[in-house]
């Protein structure tokens, strides 16, 4: 039985959906499958579906809709907002980020961003995105949101956000994230300052916005590796034993 994962957007599911294009190539070439396998739907909404293959042919793949069911939402949603940077290997940290979980990346406009932010760069990480979730089986896209509009955009974004943490590599006098910090119940935001760092304007805006200044460690990561691991630390949290109760998950 094979254990691959395909994307079918929702909007194509049906009782005899059809793979075409990259997923269908990645299906029949790839990974050779034939008709009497089984694989799994993915729509990027919290659905899953057990399909059995039909037919394989250059055209699509007919399928047949076996059993379907829905993943509900993280009662620990987190959130990225990733700092623009024309330098960022940011096809990569979107990967990681569905593999590891995240409910919402904001890319935003700082001070000190390399390059300007376009309002269209969202759907350019689409392939990514898919990606991470066939690797990992995540039913969940990330809400995927540009705020070209900088750190005023970002604090008035922030105003529903329950847990807001400001990862700051100024070494002095910053606590380390700890693991307490992390993957509570409730939505989180983690901010990640671009390469040129924070500027003191914004610094003071987020602060103001009751944002948590906290250190990574004592070295100066690039703006994806210090998105990917506030991402990792806070799913590892969230994983932990008793640490969401049934009390947080939706009825
Ligand atoms: N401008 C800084 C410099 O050159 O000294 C470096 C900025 S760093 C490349 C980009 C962002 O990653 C920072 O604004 C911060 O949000 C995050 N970051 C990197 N290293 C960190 C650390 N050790 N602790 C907390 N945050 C860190």
């Amino acid at each position: 039985m094979s254990t691959a994962c395909f994307y079918l957007p929702p909007e194509n599911w049906g009782a005899e959906p059809v793979l075409q294009g990259q997923e269908a190539r990645h299906l029949g070439q790839v990974l050779r499958l034939r008709a009497g396998e089984e694989v799994t739907l993915l729509d990027g909404c919290g659905r899953k579906g057990r399909c059995s293959i039909l037919e394989v042919r250059k055209q699509g793949v007919r399928l047949r809709l076996l059993t379907e069911e829905r993943e509900h939402p993280c009662p620990a949603p987190a959130i990225v907002a990733l700092a623009f940077s024309k330098a960022v290997r940011r096809g990569f940290f979107m990967e990681k980020a569905v593999e590891l979980g995240a409910h919402a990346i904001w890319l935003w406009q700082g001070d000190h961003s390399q390059g300007k932010l376009s309002s269209q760069l969202a759907e350019t990480c689409r392939g990514q995105m898919v990606a991470g979730a066939k690797q990992s089986g995540n039913p969940w896209l990330p809400d995927v949101q540009c705020l070209t509009g900088g750190v005023e955009e970002l604090v008035e974004r922030a105003a529903p956000v329950e847990h807001r943490i400001l990862p700051w590599e100024m070494q002095e006098g910053i606590p380390m994230l700890t693991p307490q910090q992390a993957g509570r119940p409730g939505l989180s935001l983690y901010v990640i300052g671009p390469e040129g760092g924070f500027s003191q304007r914004e610094l003071a805006a987020l602060r103001q916005a009751a944002f948590i200044p906290v250190s990574l460690g004592a070295r100066i990561l690039r703006c994806e590796t210090a998105a990917t691991l506030c991402l990792g630390i806070h799913w590892w949290a969230a994983q932990q034993p008793g640490r969401i109760t049934a009390g947080d998950r939706p009825a």
